[in-house]
């Protein structure tokens, strides 16, 4: 049995700086933390996507992206040993290649490329596909699966070599010109302030139906997951907000 969704997404749940209380004590469950502690004592959520599952040997896995000193998680994974104990809710999870689109455009940073993966492994017989990936730079290139439906996938590795996140990302799916194909299913992810540029580009500039786009901001810039997730509705509204004005001045 696999997962419905190649974006599946889990909560970890990691215990606050200074926390009276650690998931190595097996009998700590998150709703008794929630209804026994005071709020800053209650776990801190992470978004992390379900890479894969496997049922038989009850596991999954999760990439993370290491990010240097700052976070819950990132550095976590850095220095987890085999043994260790978390706790996650979910998942969530609501997108994947579907069998009756035969072209796909793929974009994403690091933290997209696990539900990007997944996705190109799950690409439907027939179809091809567009996978443009952000990465560290040469040094740093993921491993990208081969469908096992046979799908042709191009890949456009696009590396920052020191750029500001989602930068190059954003210039290389510009420069393609693939918004003016008509039928595509696009997937794009990861930092936010490169998702407010290829919406402009996708729907103010190229007429890209909503309905053919999954696109949304997995982190941002500057901002831990916590600040994130409280500003992302007004994020959303603003950019929302500026390309209705902008397709208006187009209009006229
Ligand atoms: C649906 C969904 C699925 C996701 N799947 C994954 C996944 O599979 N793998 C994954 O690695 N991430 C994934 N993310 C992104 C992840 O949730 C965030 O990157 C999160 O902020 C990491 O938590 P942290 O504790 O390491 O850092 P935080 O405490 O949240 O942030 C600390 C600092 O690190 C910066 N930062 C956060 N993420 C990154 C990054 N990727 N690169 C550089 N700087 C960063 C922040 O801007 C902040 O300045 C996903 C997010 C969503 C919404």
């Amino acid at each position: 049995m696999g997962l419905e969704f190649t974006d599946h997404y889990i909560k970890l749940l990691f215990p606050p700086a200074g926390a009276s209380w650690s998931w190595e004590d097996p009998t700590v469950d998150p709703a008794t933390l929630r209804e026994t502690l005071p709020r800053d004592q209650w776990p801190v959520m992470r978004t992390y996507t379900l890479r894969s599952w496997d049922a038989d040997a009850n596991t999954v896995d999760v990439d993370f992206v290491v990010h240097g000193d700052a976070g819950l998680a990132g550095p976590w994974a850095a220095t987890v040993e085999p043994g260790a104990r978390i706790a996650f809710a979910g998942p969530g999870g609501s997108w994947r290649p579907s069998p009756e689109v035969s072209r796909f455009i793929f974009a994403g940073d690091e933290a997209a490329a696990p539900a990007i993966l997944a996705a190109v492994e799950a690409l439907p017989a027939g179809s091809s596909a567009e996978v443009f990936l952000e990465e560290e730079d040469a040094d740093h290139e993921l491993e990208i699966p081969v469908p096992a439906s046979g799908a042709q996938v191009r890949i456009h590795r696009v590396h920052r070599n020191g750029a500001i996140h989602g930068s190059e990302l954003v210039r290389a799916v510009t420069a393609s010109g693939l918004a003016a194909e008509q039928g595509a299913s696009w997937f794009v992810h990861g930092v936010a302030e490169m998702i407010r540029d290829l919406r402009r580009y996708l729907f103010v500039d190229n007429g890209v139906p909503k309905s053919d786009v999954s696109i949304s901001g997995y982190w941002r810039l500057g901002m831990i997951e916590d600040e994130w997730q409280a500003g992302k509705r007004e994020f959303n509204a603003e950019i929302e907000a500026a390309e209705a004005a902008a397709g208006d001045q187009a209009a006229r």
